[in-house]
């Protein structure tokens, strides 16, 4: 997979893309980035990129003349989508994380200062993503989380295969706990069960826990995920604990 980034701030990309998972993706090919300054696509003898708004009011706004320029030299004759990041975008999830990795390349434009011309927006856009409802000065810090998202769902990028399947999210669900050694830390204990050796055990305490967490910090995703008939049963035994200790989804308490 391949990814264009139009940045003004090209520089805030090198620690993050080639550090962990993502240098390593890109050392054994799996992923590529190339990095494109839209300062170099401005013509003008002092490169120019913004220019105060229409109708007044503050801030500048990056310019149609140079971004167009930028997306229909990087895109070519091809037809890469392009993907604006915006916090008037849809928000980004695990989902869309796994179809953006389906493509074999998009273009991932950053904006900057208070907006982009609108009418890049609305004729060279073909999406608009949002990585939460706050404000972020650029698109840069969206554009790494898009990239680390997507390419670690890419096949071969993991070291273990099923790593990101048991990722939150990837089934509708809030990952499990995790322990490790030692299995006594300062009088807290790790589960009985997970010491048993006994997969099917395990498996099912993992599935419980799972859905424990997911009914008591992100109880919308229960409402939007099709159980299966263990799933069902679990949560059933999940509400008579909670009934029985009279604290029905509380908040946090695990
Ligand atoms: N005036 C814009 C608004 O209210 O929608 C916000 C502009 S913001 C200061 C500058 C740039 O940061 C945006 O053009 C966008 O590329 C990026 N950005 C800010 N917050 C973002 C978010 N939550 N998700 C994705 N991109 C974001």
């Amino acid at each position: 997979m391949h990814f264009d980034i139009l940045t003004l701030f090209p520089e805030m990309f090198s620690g993050p893309l080639t550090t962990s998972i993502l240098g390593k993706a890109q050392e054994s090919g799996l992923v590529s980035v190339d990095i494109w300054n839209i300062r170099d696509y401005a013509l003008d003898k002092h490169r120019i990129v913004d220019d105060t708004p229409y109708g007044g009011g503050a801030g500048m706004v990056l310019k149609a003349d140079v971004l167009v320029r930028a997306i229909e030299s990087v895109r070519g004759d091809s037809k890469t989508p392009v993907i604006y990041l915006s916090p008037q975008g849809k928000v980004f999830d695990q989902q869309m994380a796994a179809e953006i990795g389906e493509l074999p390349r998009v273009i991932l434009l950053s904006g900057h200062y208070e907006e982009i011309d609108e009418r890049v927006r609305s004729h060279w856009v073909d999406l608009e993503l949002s990585i939460g409802d706050y404000v972020l000065t650029g698109g840069e810090l969206p554009a790494m989380v898009v990239v680390d998202a997507v390419t670690r769902l890419l096949p071969g990028v993991l070291g273990d295969e099923r790593s990101h399947l048991q990722d939150s999210f990837q089934d509708g669900l809030l990952d499990h706990p995790h322990y490790t050694r030692p299995a006594s830390f300062r009088g807290l204990e790790v589960p009985e069960v997970l010491l048993s050796g006994h997969h099917d055990h395990i498996r099912r305490f993992r599935l419980k826990e799972s859905l424990r967490r997911t009914m008591l910090r992100r109880p919308d995703l229960l409402e939007k995920k099709s159980l299966t008939k263990e799933e069902r049963q679990l949560l059933k035994e999940l509400a008579t604990e909670y009934s029985a200790e009279g604290r029905v989804n509380t908040n946090e308490s695990d």
